[in-house]
């Protein structure tokens, strides 16, 4: 059993008891049905509220010290989860002296405009909770949405996450977006997308066959992985897509660049983001 309780009074501190849940209960039902044996009780509120830079010399923000706002829909760990592994790769290049401090500039630039959406849509979200007849009246309006398909995407696109899309410019509809977790056969055999950013590295996707492409100056970051695809199907938000004759997966899961391998825009993006060829 879960139990939710609306506080009269903000600005209470230390830490709720369950005789407080209790009471609250009672006030409402005249029982609180003998409850008991709490595994955990908690007290939020829906405060919202963003840094507005992430980033201050050496100090870096990610997570709720970012941003906080409304646990109502249940974004706010995965969108900390994610500022996590968007920064982590920068800084461990920034740090190696593989890339240049810019690089961290990209970390504000790509996840602030995520939270400040959060932030937004679960204003609107707690907007729909009171018990009043004009907010029933616009939550039952609301809810008729989601039984249509496009509403309905969108929505789900919105509150999972799956429609992040960074700027990275024009281009492949895949260009700044999640990797989709494409089953690939290589020739080690089969193997899904996802795991081959277990190592937390660079991938370069060729899935446009034999190709004279040379890897050899990034080799020590980067990792040339051959394979066919069955299918790209209907991805989330998106719907189908083609996919693109090679791809540049950031250790995020996020794709950096799109194209043929044999563009001179791929030595440039991957010197961007990587940092630039060994010599
Ligand atoms: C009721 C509730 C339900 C939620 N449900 C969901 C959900 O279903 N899905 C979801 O995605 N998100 C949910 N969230 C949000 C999620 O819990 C937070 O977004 C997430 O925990 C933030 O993680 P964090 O590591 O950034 O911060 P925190 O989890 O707050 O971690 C910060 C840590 O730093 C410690 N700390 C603070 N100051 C210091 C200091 N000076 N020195 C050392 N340590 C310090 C704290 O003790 C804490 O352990 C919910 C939140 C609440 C309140």
């Amino acid at each position: 059993m879960r139990v939710v309780v609306s506080e009269q009074q903000l600005g209470k501190t230390g830490e709720p008891t369950l005789n407080d849940v209790s009471e609250a209960v009672v006030a409402v039902f005249g029982t609180d049905y003998g409850m008991h044996s709490p595994t955990w009780i908690t007290r939020f509120t829906d405060v919202t509220r963003q840094a507005a830079s992430y980033r201050e010399g050496r100090v870096l923000l990610a997570g709720d010290s970012a941003h906080i706002h409304s646990p109502i829909g249940g974004q706010g760990l995965g969108i900390g989860v994610q500022d996590a592994v968007n920064l982590g790769w920068k800084l461990a290049q920034v740090v190696k002296g593989t890339s240049p401090e810019s690089l961290l500039d990209t970390y504000q630039a790509e996840r602030h405009p995520v939270a400040a959406r959060v932030l937004r849509n679960t204003m609107a979200q707690t907007a729909l909770i009171p018990t009043t007849d004009r907010v029933e009246a616009l939550r039952d309006t609301m809810s008729e949405l989601p039984s249509v398909a496009e509403p309905r995407k969108r929505i789900a696109g919105m509150m999972s996450g799956l429609d992040i899309h960074y700027d990275l410019g024009e281009g492949h509809p895949l260009l700044g977006r999640r990797v989709p977790d494409l089953d690939l056969a290589t020739e080690d055999g089969q193997v899904r997308v996802f795991t081959l950013l277990h190592d937390a590295r660079p991938v370069l996707l060729n899935l446009g066959g034999p190709s004279a492409f040379d890897v050899t100056p990034w080799a020590d970051r980067i990792q040339l992985i051959n394979a066919k695809y069955a299918d790209v199907g209907e991805l989330p938000v998106l719907g189908e897509v083609t996919a693109p004759t090679a791809v540049l997966i950031r250790p995020d899961g996020h794709v950096a660049w799109t194209g043929e391998l044999t563009a001179p825009a791929l030595p440039a993006a991957l010197t961007t983001w990587f940092g630039p060829p060994a010599s």
